[in-house]
């Protein structure tokens, strides 16, 4: 009986340790699959962290980008806003731009710069016709360092006359035999004397713009020759009416003088 008593509470003890081990098995294997399910969700929040900094760094040079673009804008403003200061006509038109197909600048010959319609051109491509644009202008100082003596407009005659007189350029004094250089690309289309200019270059730069270099010493191109900017054209020198070596340097715009100020960027 005693036997029996003993074997049975074996069994129960038994059956209560495989419920236990049981109980015990279940949790950890709960414990294991919320440890798992923690690591994978610490991983996607490292991959989303990751993720945030690309996409802060993405905006970051997005920023920079608008920022340089801002200033591109401003610049090409700037830029269109003097163009069609200095040469009516020279660009076309806000309206014309996104109508027209394309607007070609004629360029007596030269190669041309095409302007894009407007419409889907991008910032940059804009920017860089206007530049193309730019670089067919006189701009450039043709005694670079020169020192202007008179400016454009009315004036006392210098040759000691009582009346003051229309000077439609500046002079720009300088030792005889100073080179003149080329204010902008062109072709030449006078090289000779030419009355009170004494010795003369014209350089016509297209759409009717053209610049004249006047009593020069020598001139060292010839009529009909394609020049480059800052090309050496003559020499400084004091033929014509003149009172001594100077550069009279003149911007002309059809018939039209214009002021070489608005031209010319930058000191001499
Ligand atoms: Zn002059």
């Amino acid at each position: 009986m005693r036997d029996e008593l003993d074997r049975l509470a074996m069994r129960f003890l038994l059956a209560v340790s495989l419920i236990l081990l049981c109980c015990f098995a279940y949790q950890t294997m709960r414990h294991q699959a919320a440890v798992v399910e923690l690591e994978v969700s610490l991983e996607a929040r490292a991959e989303a962290t990751a993720e945030v900094a690309a996409l802060e760094a993405e905006l970051a040079i997005l920023e920079a980008r608008l920022a340089v673009l801002e200033v591109e804008v401003a610049r090409l403003e700037v830029l269109e806003a003097s163009i069609r200061a200095r040469v009516p006509g020279w660009l076309p038109g806000p309206q014309s731009d996104a109508r027209g197909p394309t607007a070609r600048i004629a360029s007596v010959g030269q190669p041309s710069v095409v302007l894009p319609a407007a419409a889907g051109v991008g910032l940059e491509a804009r920017l860089e016709d206007l530049v193309a644009v730019v670089d067919l202008l006189p701009t450039s100082w043709p005694i670079p360092g020169g020192r202007v003596t008179s400016g454009y407009g009315l004036r006392q005659d210098p040759m000691g006359g009582p009346d003051e007189v229309w000077h439609g350029g500046i002079d720009i004094a300088a030792r005889r035999g100073t080179p003149v250089q080329a204010a902008g690309p062109g072709r030449v289309v006078y090289a000779g004397w030419l009355k009170a200019y004494g010795n003369t270059v014209i350089i016509d730069h297209g759409r009717g713009v053209q610049s004249l270099y006047g009593h020069l010493d020598k001139c060292r191109v010839q009529s009909g020759a394609w020049v480059t900017r800052g090309q050496g054209i003559g020499s400084v020198g004091s033929t014509g009416r003149s009172t001594g070596p100077h550069l009279h340097f003149e911007i002309r715009i059809g018939q039209e003088s214009a002021n070489p100020w608005d031209w010319l960027q930058g000191v001499p």
